[in-house]
């Protein structure tokens, strides 16, 4: 890395990867390859009733899949490790503990039931929902009465009013908060000894030396907080920039409760989505290149993306659109690549009986009616099966038809003169079968489609009946031949 540019991903395991969490460790990794920098992924893990390893596996994995490779993190280590905050607890209360020291922090004593009554009776004054800092100026009497109960204090961070706390944006431009709306002093370091996301993350980027916090706008009034904490510790707080959150075409929030298991990136992975279209995606949904392009690779994001271009209105998740990446990678990609991904969704299928090659025709002769790859297992179906099990209602009736059973006796005895492993060729050999019998159109190509296939649609029939060859093609008609009525 050349430059001091140092940016993170610091997902809570406490859930699968959120599209949205997959979008913001995009934008953080297009911008640390951008400026020659560091991308740092670290697991904030402090909600130890809501965090699971499974969830870290999962964002770990997805994270993976769709290329974003951190430089320090789980997996990799680094200069400033650990990367999981329950290794740091100490190191939190530490750090809680010299604020105490120079009064910027203090000892709450209060009880869950007080801090709920509090917000009971606020709520029925219509009040704002806020702490009453009513520990800041305890006496030493009511100290030593507190602790003579037995009561294990919080840490609570002194929030100054008023005063207004303002940031350049690296996205929206100037912000500006009024510090009455911060729920008064808050909480740092929880009676447990754990620290609280907003103290723990200014502990961690400042011993990270993260320069650059890029993260979703919910996240505004934590900012407020947190610049706060960094001035209380003397450091300089990193540029910060708030990517608008993602909605739905209903302009709802893209949430697990509206959603549900559509906004884990685990669930398009299973589904036979390509990373690349997803990357794609998710990078021009909140920004575009400044040439204008829709279709671009992770790599050739990386030059082009700045902050700049990202846009401060909210983006909105349409499927519709994402299917439209997804076909043109499907399409578009090397044909090993797609095979290699296609081999998950065949694994029922007799795939030995195909050479490599031709197992790449296969490919090549569906994915172009692919939206997701999944759908390749019911499309490619009948190149594996023994014979046809199910030919559909449309295909018995045309079975049943004279000139049906002429083309296909006619095919079984013409099987000599077809060039195998040439589709135009196969294609063009049914062509002058069919002008023989003066047949064309679906009169012609339908009964072979339906013989072969079980189904009148399907891939192109050229490329079909090469692909399966002599013996498969012998065998498939004979068998439907056997449904039509005997001469
Ligand atoms: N753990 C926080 C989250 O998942 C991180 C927010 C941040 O980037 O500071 O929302």
């Amino acid at each position: 890395m050349t430059s001091d540019i140092r940016v993170r991903i610091a997902p809570s395991p406490t859930g699968h990867l959120h599209l949205g969490t997959a979008r913001t460790a995009l934008y953080n990794y297009l911008f640390a390859r951008h400026h020659k920098g560091s991308f740092v992924l670290r697991l904030e893990d402090t909600d130890e009733m809501r965090s699971d390893e499974s969830y870290t596996q999962d964002i770990i994995d997805g994270l993976k899949w769709l290329g974003l490779s951190w430089d320090e993190g789980p997996d990799i280590g680094g200069p400033y490790p650990p990367y999981r905050q329950t290794e740091k607890i100490d190191h939190y209360e530490r750090v809680a503990q010299k604020l105490i020291s120079s009064g910027q922090a203090y000892f709450c004593y209060c009880s869950p039931e007080e801090l709920s009554l509090l917000k009971e009776d606020q709520k029925n004054s219509n009040g704002a929902l806020r702490y009453d800092n009513r520990c800041r100026h305890l006496t030493e009497a009511q100290l030593t009465q507190l602790q003579a109960e037995g009561r294990v204090p919080a840490i609570r961070f002194k929030v100054e009013e008023p005063r207004v706390v303002s940031w350049h944006d690296g996205i929206k431009g100037e912000i500006a908060i009024d510090s009455a709306d911060l729920g008064g002093d808050m909480v740092i370091v929880k009676s447990n000894g754990v620290a609280i996301y907003n103290f723990a993350v200014v502990v961690d980027d400042i011993d990270m030396k993260i320069s650059h916090v890029i993260r979703g706008e919910d996240h505004i009034h934590n900012t407020a907080k947190q610049i706060l904490i960094y001035e209380a510790l003397g450091h300089k707080p990193p540029v910060f920039a708030h990517a608008a959150l993602i909605f739905d075409i209903e302009r709802r929030k893209l949430s697990k409760r509206h959603h549900g298991e559509a906004v884990h990136v685990d669930r398009y992975r299973r589904d036979g989505y390509m990373p690349e279209a997803i990357v794609n995606y998710l990078a021009q949904m909140s920004w575009s290149p400044a040439d204008g392009r829709e279709i671009f690779t992770l790599p050739e994001a990386c030059p082009m993306f700045d902050l700049d271009r990202v846009s401060k209105s909210p983006a909105v998740f349409d499927v519709p659109r994402l299917n439209w990446f997804n076909s043109h990678y499907i399409r578009s990609l090397p044909l090993p690549l797609i095979l290699e991904r296609t081999m998950p969704y065949w694994q029922s299928f007799d795939c030995a009986q195909y050479s490599k090659a031709q197992l790449e025709e296969i490919v090549a002769t569906v994915r172009d009616g692919l939206t997701t790859l999944c759908e390749i297992a019911e499309v490619a179906r009948f190149f594996f099966e023994k014979e046809i099990s199910l030919f559909d209602e449309q295909v018995q009736s045309l079975l049943a038809a004279d000139s049906s059973r002429t083309v296909l006796t006619k095919i079984l005895k013409h099987l000599g003169e077809f060039p195998w492993g040439d589709g135009k060729g196969c294609k063009a050999v049914i062509d002058s079968i069919g002008k023989e019998l003066s047949l064309k159109g679906k009169d012609l190509y339908w009964p072979v489609r339906g013989a072969l296939c079980g189904k009148t649609s399907g891939p192109d029939l050229g490329a079909t009946l090469s692909i399966l060859g002599a013996a498969r093609v012998k065998e498939r008609i004979e068998g439907a031949l056997g449904l039509c009525p005997q001469a």
